[in-house]
């Protein structure tokens, strides 16, 4: 009987352990994506990129002589009834770690085992499962630096080769059409900008990890903090979806660590952050939408999204050239460069003294790199309130950030339109990206600061201060 397949965040055929036991089975595979809840509840851009992904993974299915079944329902319902139409005896994922997914999953795997179906999740969107990392007291880490220490000497099994053959079912359940799902119906404007900005789909991913290796990991421990170089792998939004596996970063990493390659350890480093990120969230879920450490319940953050301080965030017009290029770069490409993400955020933070999940919420709408963990924990860490977190009085100075990251202006130059003779293409695509009602023009002035550098950084000191932590 045939095994479905059922693809979630894991969206490509090389190095997919559930997908190469189907296959090594010998049986019949039905490879299904199931439009639920969950996928429904994506934020703008993380859906439309999603989307893009859903249709690549069904070319790429199409190429080996499958196919991609696309079904939208109740997953549990969906797999019964695709299960009852096609005599399939067993279905296979890869595991995710986020609460409503393990919830889901669950009932999922029960329910089909009290029916007689076989039900197997595998690894393969993490390298480390969260439970098998222990500190020597069998608990969980809530610091980076130990739990460094603990996975990196591990050994990482070798990517598995993509299946030579992935076996069709005598006869194909019916499928939705993709287009029909409008997966893009809320990036409006947008998603015309940002689609050039998406690397899209397994094979792309696989190339730029190579020129990554090739020209840039040498020196990556110094250009990953420059946003305005081309100096990080930029991946995060294939291993957000899964088109390629940490275990192939991590291998070429090795590799490149071995050949002598400078920044090869601190790249290692970064995908172990991703982990980290998983495992919190895994052993502390509440990661995702509460303080983690509880004391800053007490916190008066203000969680009031209609200032106009914070449309000022959101629309890349505070005044302060680091916040609003990389506020812009987001908008435009649907990606923002690690170091502006810790500015902006701990702008909104302490500057504002907006609550972290504004900022958060703003993320998850629009990143098309989208991660559940990485974001809370980045948010977390950049408002002082997470685990392993920056220290609240360490506030982030936007303007020194920019001499020391941004010294030759690249940077906050390619975004920001106002105020210049001749804005580059980049600087005026914001004004397509962004809602009209926003009722912006590369003609405005550049605003003022909306509020002083030292005053917002005392303000929030003072508040910090005043607080029984
Ligand atoms: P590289 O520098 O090439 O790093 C390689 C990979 O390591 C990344 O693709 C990513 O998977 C992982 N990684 C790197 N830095 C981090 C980090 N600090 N934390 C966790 N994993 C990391 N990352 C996301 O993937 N999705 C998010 O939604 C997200 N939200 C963030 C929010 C805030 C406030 C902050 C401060 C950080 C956030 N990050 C998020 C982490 C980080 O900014 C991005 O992973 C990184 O910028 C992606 O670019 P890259 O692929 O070129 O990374």
């Amino acid at each position: 009987s045939p095994i479905i397949m059922w693809f979630r965040r894991d969206l490509r055929l090389s190095d997919h352990p559930a997908l190469t036991a189907a296959c090594q089975s010998g049986r019949p595979v039905i490879p299904l994506f199931i439009h639920d809840a969950q996928s429904e509840a994506l934020g703008a851009a993380p859906k439309f990129r999603l989307g893009l992904a859903l249709g690549c993974l069904g070319e790429t299915l199409a190429d080996k002589g499958s196919r991609l079944i696309l079904r939208r329902g109740d997953a549990l319902e969906v797999l019964r009834e695709v299960i009852e139409t096609t005599g399939a005896g067993a279905v296979y994922w890869s595991r995710l770690y986020d609460p409503a997914a393990i919830d889901r999953d669950t009932k999922v795997k029960e329910t089909l085992k009290d029916n007689g179906v076989e039900a197997c999740s595998f690894a393969g969107h993490l390298m480390f499962e969260p439970w098998t990392v222990e500190t020597k007291t069998g608990g969980f880490y809530k610091v980076f630096t130990p739990y460094w220490k603990a996975v990196r000497g591990r050994d990482v099994a070798a990517p598995l080769a993509t299946p030579s053959d992935i076996p069709a079912p005598p006869n194909w359940p019916e499928s939705a059409a993709l287009d029909d799902w409008q997966m893009d119906a809320e990036m409006q404007r947008g998603r015309d900008v940002v689609r050039p900005y998406v690397r899209l789909g397994e094979a792309a991913a696989q190339a730029r990890l190579g020129s990554f290796m090739a020209h840039i990991v040498e020196g990556y421990d110094e250009s990953r903090d420059m946003p305005g170089e081309d100096g990080t792998s930029a991946l995060s939004e294939n291993l957000s979806l899964g088109e390629i596996s940490p275990t192939q970063c991590w291998h070429a990493g090795q590799r490149a660590m071995q050949e002598g390659k400078r920044g090869a350890e601190t790249f290692l480093k970064e995908l172990a952050w991703r982990e980290f990120a998983y495992h919190l969230m895994y052993h502390t879920p509440r990661i995702l939408d509460q303080n983690w450490r509880e004391e800053w319940q007490a916190f008066p953050w203000n969680e009031d999204e209609r200032r106009v301080e914070v449309l000022a965030w959101k629309q890349g017009r505070t005044g302060v050239p680091f916040v609003d290029a990389a506020m812009r770069e987001l908008q435009v490409t649907g990606r923002m460069h690690n170091r502006g993400r810790m500015i902006v955020a701990s702008y909104l933070t302490k500057h504002l003294m907006c609550h972290w999940r504004i900022g958060q919420k703003w993320f998850e709408e629009h990143l098309i790199d989208w991660d559940p963990a990485n974001n809370a924990m980045g948010w977390q860490w950049a408002a002082g309130s997470g685990p392993d977190a920056t220290p609240f009085f360490r506030i982030f100075n936007p303007d020194t950030q920019l001499d020391r990251f941004d010294k030759g202006r690249d940077y906050t130059r390619r975004w920001i339109a106002e105020g210049r003779a001749k804005p580059g293409d980049e600087a005026l695509a914001y004004f397509d990206a962004i809602p009209r009602r926003w009722g912006r023009s590369p003609e405005d002035d550049y605003p003022d600061p909306i509020v002083d550098l030292s005053e917002g950084r005392e303000r929030a000191l003072d508040a910090y201060r005043n607080r029984d932590f």
